[in-house]
């Protein structure tokens, strides 16, 4: 610290100018001039004779100017030739600006530094880096590393501040060197000096792969920052008071007693992992995660029994009024014969039947809530607020959940997340560390596998034909009409409403529109060739009242055909519905895809989905449908998706507060993952200013990784 204090520090001697694209680039301290790594490297340690340049090599040549001409077809450009003793190259510069012909006259010497590209008339550079050449000009002694920087702020400039900042700063270890040892890790300031100077030697490939033990160092200390900051929230959060609801067994034992079925092996280990955590007196913070169908509801249902049995009340938030409402059918379906109240809060509902609700949760005489989010942004109180239950967690901000932690009147209340999106391993190991996992890993017994075709729109008649038949025979079919727009990731209206910048909602509100028009014509269209048949259509712009009377006709049975937007993605349960045809499935991500076709097969009967593309496929689409063809395991299908898409996008706008890794891959990644989850562990028990210099140095006064 000595040494930041006597230098002036870095950044506070720079312009303010400078000071906000830095800022860009999430550089606010001097210590984020530390870890701002390089991209890649490019080798002017060595001069490369002009006959062995190859194609996509980044290389410095040195040569006489032979030919300087500006020429004005196919575009205006600057064409020069070099040579050397070995042969000739071209440079190509479009921005031609004044003095530039002069500096390159025929017969200057210069040291031209870029990338090769092979063209028509051999080696060329497009925009190559150049100097004069003098008689013995040293070449640097190091890789020229390439920073990743934004616009307006040269290589040259950030360069310059990170190897001040090299300079200045102090590079102590922030882990203790038995532990180092122990992991075989390099020390830190040797590993940053080597990814900022490599050596000259040194091994491209490794450096450029990241698999250097200096790239193995940061992307450790990455990782464990992450682990660090994560697992600490736990901590703090397990630190409040929680109520302890340990239950009775009264009303646990007359649901079961109720039930028409038994749970499977693994909802019964689900529910005694979260059955325990609820009789602790701190509170619970666990996701649970079970593929489409594997029956989370019941287990929410648990829950809130166990937290309604010790006198306490819970509630059950949902992204959507559509999927609330099934929970709330489905929970007052089965706890009212218990003698419970059950409240529904949803926009629709009207404000004097809303005051009403809100009366008895606040008096304490109903005992569960079930609802969307938005309501409970809004002043909701509770008399004894023991769980909350949120489905879909990964369509919640942070604020969102935080608020409904502060409804526990001084307790925390227990909180169970539950995710419709299986999250692959690594990634639940990594962004999910600050809470306890719960798998469901098992289906209930009786499911049919769902028979999936990919079928071009050229054979859309045949479909319609087929589906009509079958719906004579007495299926009932969904017919999913194509999102439009935007790109191939979450594009559900939840998703768009909640997204927070403005372009976004203009540009949802644009294809929404586009949507429902879509769905409109759709269903004009089927009703008229299939006139014999019942056809819904639920859509988003619906009122709540009008899409529940649609989803309960078809629920009823009345229906014989649902024409729909994605709103239907998420947890509409209609168990004898075993065909889905879905339009332009090229368009839609994987997990929605998964999420769709989840709907059904959910009876005993033999279900299909049908995805109809538009030919041409891009390479990614084709790569999906595949995938979606092929397995029908959530898990597996999120793995991929994610191996696709990338953590970022995987995660979703949801996710956004949250720093991404850098330079870690959880993917590949996986055995420093591993490591610096217990080395995160270990620490946080026995060396707590390592915990805090760690944290100091790779987060700073950065938003924190943890989420809630
Ligand atoms: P999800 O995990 O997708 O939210 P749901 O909770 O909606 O799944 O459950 C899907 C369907 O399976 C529901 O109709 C539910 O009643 C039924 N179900 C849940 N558990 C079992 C079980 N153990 N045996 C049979 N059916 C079950
Ligand atoms: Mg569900």
């Amino acid at each position: 610290m000595a040494k930041q204090a006597a230098s002036g520090g870095v950044l506070s001697g720079t312009p303010a100018a400078l000071r906000g694209k830095l800022a860009k680039l999430g550089i606010t301290r001097d210590a984020d001039l530390l870890t701002h790594l390089p991209l890649r490297y490019l080798d002017e340690t060595r001069l490369t004779p002009i006959a062995e340049l190859e194609d996509g090599m980044l290389a410095v040549a040195e040569g006489e100017v032979t030919l300087c001409q500006l020429q004005f077809k196919p575009r205006k450009m600057l064409l020069v030739e070099l040579k050397d003793d070995s042969g000739s190259l071209q440079l190509r510069f479009f921005h031609v600006f004044a003095g530039q012909q002069a500096a390159l006259a025929v017969g200057t010497k210069i040291r031209v530094s870029g990338e090769v590209r092979k063209g028509f008339f051999g080696a060329e550079m497009i925009h190559p880096k150049y100097r004069k050449a003098r008689e013995g000009m040293p070449l640097p002694d190091h890789l020229t590393p390439i920073y990743p920087t934004t616009a307006g702020l040269a290589q040259n400039s950030l360069s310059k501040l990170i190897h001040q900042a090299l300079d200045s700063l102090p590079l102590d270890d922030t882990l203790p060197a038995a532990l180092l040892g122990k992991l075989k890790l390099q020390p830190f300031d040797s590993s940053l000096r080597t990814l900022h100077h490599p050596p000259p030697g040194a091994p491209l490939k490794q450096l450029a792969e990241r698999s250097h033990p200096a790239w193995q160092r940061l992307k450790f200390d990455e990782l464990l920052a992450q682990q660090l900051s994560l697992k600490r929230a736990h901590i703090r959060r397990r630190a409040h008071a929680a109520p302890s609801l340990s239950g009775t067994g009264r009303l646990l034992a007359a649901f079961r007693a109720a039930l028409p079925f038994s749970l499977t092996g693994a909802q019964e280990r689900v529910v005694s992992e979260i059955s325990r955590d609820l009789t602790q007196s701190h509170p619970m913070q666990r996701l649970l995660q079970g593929d489409v169908g594997s029956g989370k509801t019941i287990v929410a249902a648990f829950a809130a029994l166990q937290a309604i049995e010790s006198g306490y009340q819970a509630v059950i938030m949902a992204p959507t009024e559509i999927l609330a409402e099934q929970h709330y059918l489905k929970l007052s379906a089965w706890l009212e014969p218990l003698g419970i109240k059950v409240a529904w809060l949803a926009a629709s509902v009207k404000s004097k039947a809303r005051a009403a609700a809100l009366e008895t949760l606040k008096d304490g005489s109903c005992q569960l809530a079930v609802g969307t989010h938005a309501l409970f942004q809004q002043p909701v109180e509770f008399a004894r607020l023991g769980l909350a239950v949120v489905d879909e967690q990964h369509r919640f901000g942070v604020a969102q959940r935080l608020a409904l932690r502060d409804k526990g009147n001084g307790l925390v209340p227990h909180q169970l997340m539950m995710s419709a999106t299986p999250i692959p391993r690594t990634l639940s190991m990594s962004y999910f560390a600050d809470l306890d996992v719960s798998i469901i890993d098992e289906l209930p017994p009786g499911r049919s596998p769902i028979a999936t075709k990919v079928v071009g729109s050229s054979r859309r008649d045949e479909v319609i034909d087929r589906l009509h038949e079958a719906c004579r025979n007495g299926t009932q079919a969904y017919w999913v009409c194509p999102i439009i727009g935007e790109s191939d990731n979450e594009q559900s209206e939840v998703t768009a409403q909640a997204n927070m910048s403005r372009a976004n909602v203009k540009r949802s509100g644009r294809s929404q529109k586009l949507e429902l028009q879509a769905a409109l014509s759709t269903h004009e269209e089927l009703t008229e060739r299939m006139s014999d048949l019942k056809i819904g259509l639920v859509h988003g712009r619906m009122k709540a009242e009008e899409k529940a009377a649609v989803m309960n006709a078809f629920k009823a049975g009345e229906l014989h055909l649902l024409v729909a937007t994605t709103v239907i993605e998420v947890g509409v349960d209609v168990p004898n519905a075993s065909l889905m045809i879905i339009e332009h499935a090229e368009r839609m991500g994987l997990s929605q895809l998964h999420q769709l076709r989840g709907r059904v097969g959910r009876g005993s009967k033999q279900s299909s989905c049908l995805l109809l593309y538009q030919a041409p496929l891009g390479d990614i689409a084709r790569q999906r449908l595949k995938a979606i063809q092929e397995s029908q395991d959530g898990f597996e299908i999120a793995r991929f998706d994610l191996e696709l898409r990338g953590p970022g996008e995987f995660l979703g706008a949801r996710q956004s507060g949250q720093p991404m890794l850098r330079f870690a891959d959880i993917e590949h990644d996986q055995k420093l993952l591993q490591q610096a989850s217990q080395t995160a562990d270990w620490l946080l028990q026995h060396d707590e200013q390592a915990v805090e210099a760690h944290l100091q140095r790779w987060l700073g006064s950065k938003a924190d990784f943890a989420t809630v």
